[in-house]
């Protein structure tokens, strides 16, 4: 198939410089290509452009090809003849550009935002290949090309969520992001005290830092012990989801291990707290105490209220524990302060799992209070890190981290 007129914008070419003479089709296994045939020549030349001697003459065509957006299922490529000149004076040669691509390139610049639009879609290299028909390393490379790493945020928020992800070969790395906009501010390979003491304080002058007002963390204790460093005046708060896991983790153990001392599986008790676990962590204001349920593996109709009794007056030691989840649960999700310090000063230690808990809460009083005072938690990060994951899953895991990070920076 052969034509005479053309429109390249038919094509996706919008240099008007550009004519467009034939196009036909190649098979080759299997792989069609539309290849496009055009002619760039250009204003004419009045002198040359490393000496600004006059002395130019037209000195032929040079070919090269041209990858351009694919269309459908076939790859499109614009064999491109250039007119090229040559200086009498320097022997130098040159010709006209186009906007095509950017100097020596064969990807048109169209290519490559196609590329990038499906890399913002968290695509793996290979699949993007495949529907721009190019190769997974020009993926890799347009990705490169086209994402320089932040060195740092114009301006330092002045609420910080503070959390770690999984990064390549098991590794851990830091994630730090605002906690009122949820943009990113900081990823590092590494989670180490040193590199994110270094990083923040290379970046960030003493007075931005002090800007800073809170910094919300999970129960790691590495990043309480700098966080006054790096920033002055900010207030630390425990993340009240990491509190609710903490204590939630103690009922259950405290459950089992009641589960374990009973010999009868078939008792009403047993079979309360083996299938129907939830109604413990739920909260006490929530429970129904009116209407019959059939309660599902204990297979009876009773009130949620009634099976929590059951099981509490038989197990005074489960009742303990439970009773102080509740206090915890009900001080957090009232924002409490009072009775969330109350409960931390008065509690005495019951020889239970709750001891632990308690113990660890008391330690890092002051940050557990501020979880209660503050409305800022690690939910931000905690929706970043999903989003690092999915990424990770869809592309099977990466292996270099800098192709990672590059990644993550055009995921979010
Ligand atoms: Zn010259």
């Amino acid at each position: 198939m052969s034509q005479n007129h053309f429109n390249p914008t038919c094509f996706g070419i919008e240099d008007k410089n550009i004519n467009i003479v034939a196009a036909e089709t190649e098979t080759d296994h299997n792989q069609v290509t539309e290849v496009i045939y055009g002619y760039l020549m250009g204003k004419p030349f009045a002198k040359c452009p490393y000496c600004h001697h006059a002395h130019v003459i037209r000195n032929g065509f040079r070919q090269s090809d041209i990858h351009l957006t694919s269309s459908g299922d076939h790859q499109r490529l614009l064999r491109l003849k250039k007119q090229r000149w040559l200086c009498h004076s320097c022997q130098r040669t040159f010709g006209p550009q186009t906007n095509l691509t950017k100097g020596h390139d064969s990807l048109a610049q169209a290519l490559k935002s196609q590329i990038m639009n499906l890399v913002r879609l968290g695509m793996p290299a290979a699949q993007i290949a495949l529907i721009t028909h190019c190769s997974p390393s020009t993926v890799i490379r347009t990705i490169d090309e086209r994402v320089q790493s932040q060195r740092r945020v114009a301006r330092l928020p002045h609420n910080l969520c503070f959390d770690e992800f999984r990064s390549v070969k098991h590794a851990m790395s830091f994630i730090c992001c605002d906690a009122d906009t949820h943009q990113l501010v900081a990823k590092l390979s590494n989670r180490l005290s040193r590199s994110i003491i270094d990083y923040f304080e290379n970046r960030y002058s003493l007075s931005e830092r002090q800007a800073v007002r809170t910094v919300v963390v999970d129960m790691n204790a590495q990043y309480s012990q700098f966080i006054h460093r790096l920033f002055p005046k900010a207030e630390i708060i425990i993340d009240r989801f990491h509190i609710t896991q903490l204590a939630g983790r103690a009922l259950d153990a405290a459950r089992i291990q009641t589960l374990k001392g009973l010999s009868d599986h078939r008792s009403r008790t047993y079979r309360i707290m083996k299938s129907q676990w939830r109604l413990f962590h739920k909260d006490f204001t929530d429970i129904n105490a009116d209407k019959p349920v059939y309660l599902r593996g204990v297979n009876e109709y009773m009130t949620q209220q009634n099976a929590i009794d059951l099981v509490i007056d038989q197990f005074p030691d489960f009742d303990n524990v439970y009773q102080t989840y509740q206090r915890l649960m009900r001080a957090i999700k009232t924002k409490n302060v009072h009775e969330m310090s109350q409960l931390l000063n008065e509690y005495h230690p019951q020889h239970n799992q709750m001891d632990v808990v308690i113990q660890t809460l008391k330690h890092y009083h002051h940050y557990v209070l501020n979880s209660l005072i503050y409305p800022y938690s690690n939910g931000p990060i905690e929706g970043l890190n999903r989003k690092i994951k999915d990424l990770k899953r869809h592309c099977y895991g990466f292996r270099n981290m800098t192709n990672f990070f590059k990644r993550i920076d055009c995921l979010l």
